[in-house]
């Protein structure tokens, strides 16, 4: 391990609150290089991109990707916490039920 490896692994807060202060710092840098460089490769991103499957919640009628929709049902319809609405709050009890049906 070389010695900038050794400190990383001694002083991962310090190293950490470095990087957020150098990225605070220039963003603006960041931002700009990011969107360049995604501007040069954009064509080849979206060739090689898979097309995004969407499915729609049985319960809002939303639709998601389809790999983010057991996440918004456990978010959204199954912790009274996260519900915005006293029809989500009720949509939580059938998430619910649901769920032990399907396993
Ligand atoms: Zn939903």
């Amino acid at each position: 391990m070389d010695k900038d490896k050794r400190y990383r692994a001694k002083h991962p807060e310090r190293c950490r609150e470095i990087q957020k202060r150098y990225y605070e710092s220039h963003r603006e840098e960041i931002s700009r290089k990011k969107r360049e460089w995604y501007d040069k490769n954009k064509e080849t991103i979206v060739r090689i991109r898979k097309p995004v499957e969407r499915v729609q919640c049985e319960l809002c009628r939303l639709t998601f990707v389809k790999t983010y929709i057991d996440k918004h049902i456990a978010t959204r319809h199954t912790n009274p916490r996260h519900a915005r609405s006293s029809d989500e709050q009720k949509n939580v009890c059938v998430a619910i039920e649901k769920k032990d049906e399907g396993s």
